[in-house]
């Protein structure tokens, strides 16, 4: 990475208040979410956010591996969220490091709150995320694909699971950080809402944030996560609605 001098540094909002490829502070980028794709998985679903090009597939319920992890009173539920090596500018290293471990596991933990594990009992829910090519929000981008995905799976759910990270960018609250918003604003606030109740399943903050400020981002997060879960509903929708078009032909 190396350190940055003040001159590389992009001018991240207009005396106009416009953000870096032009959107508003409380903007969304584009978001696109087709379910089903992949015929091989019990349930899928790519996410197209801004640059960002998620994969999701879900497996399972199925036998547990490693078996040791089996538990006797519900499902586990396994989250393998991994970036491919060209995903980014810079060649990432392929494989499992420190920073995919962590993503995996309060992306897992996310969907422990929200899955009726109970009702599998000795079983394993496998969530795979591949992230094909990252533009910063990959963890919300990736756990809106893995909810798509587990819904299309038939898992039963207490609901899906919208996500988006807000942050501060040139001392603003912005929704949706895209990756020069990402590198060089001054926070970063990931966050993943159970819509009908209003509980937050996912939180994570990197960065400094005034209480008041972390009040407005929580409240344009929201604001976010509810347009995001319209489209998740759709994209289950158009699935639905193409499969019956087509006779059942999957
Ligand atoms: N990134 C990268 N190389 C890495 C990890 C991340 O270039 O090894 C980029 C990528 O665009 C990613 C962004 O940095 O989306 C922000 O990463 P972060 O860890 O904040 O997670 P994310 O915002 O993707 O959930």
């Amino acid at each position: 990475m190396g350190s940055v001098g003040a001159k590389d540094v992009p001018v991240l909002l207009t005396p106009e208040g416009r953000r870096i490829d032009g959107r508003k502070l409380d903007e969304l980028r584009p978001i696109r979410i087709q379910a089903g794709p992949l015929h091989q998985a019990d349930g899928s679903a790519f996410v197209e956010w801004g640059a960002n090009k998620v994969m999701a597939a879900v497996y399972g319920p199925r036998e547990v591996h490693p078996r040791h992890l089996q538990q006797n009173n519900k499902a586990v539920i396994q989250c393998r969220y991994n970036m491919a090596a060209f995903s980014v500018d810079e060649r990432k290293r392929p494989g499992l490091d420190r920073r995919s471990q962590e993503i995996s596991k309060v992306i897992a933990e996310a969907f422990e709150s929200v899955v009726f594990a109970e009702e599998y009992p000795r079983t394993s829910i496998d969530v795979y995320i591949e992230v094909l090519q990252a533009n910063a929000g990959t963890r919300c981008a990736g756990l809106v694909a893995a909810s798509v995905a587990l819904a299309d799976a038939g898992i039963p759910m207490v609901d899906l699971l919208p996500a988006v990270a807000v942050g501060k960018v040139a001392g603003q609250i912005a929704l949706d950080l895209k990756k020069e918003e990402d590198n060089f604003g001054e926070a970063d606030l990931p966050m993943a809402l159970v819509p009908q109740s209003g509980r937050l399943v996912l939180l994570q903050m990197e960065g400094h944030m005034t209480p008041e400020e972390l009040s407005r981002a929580l409240d344009l997060g929201v604001a976010g996560c509810t347009v995001i879960y319209g489209k998740m509903k759709q994209a289950l929708r158009d699935r639905y609605a193409t499969t019956e078009l087509a006779g059942g032909a999957a």
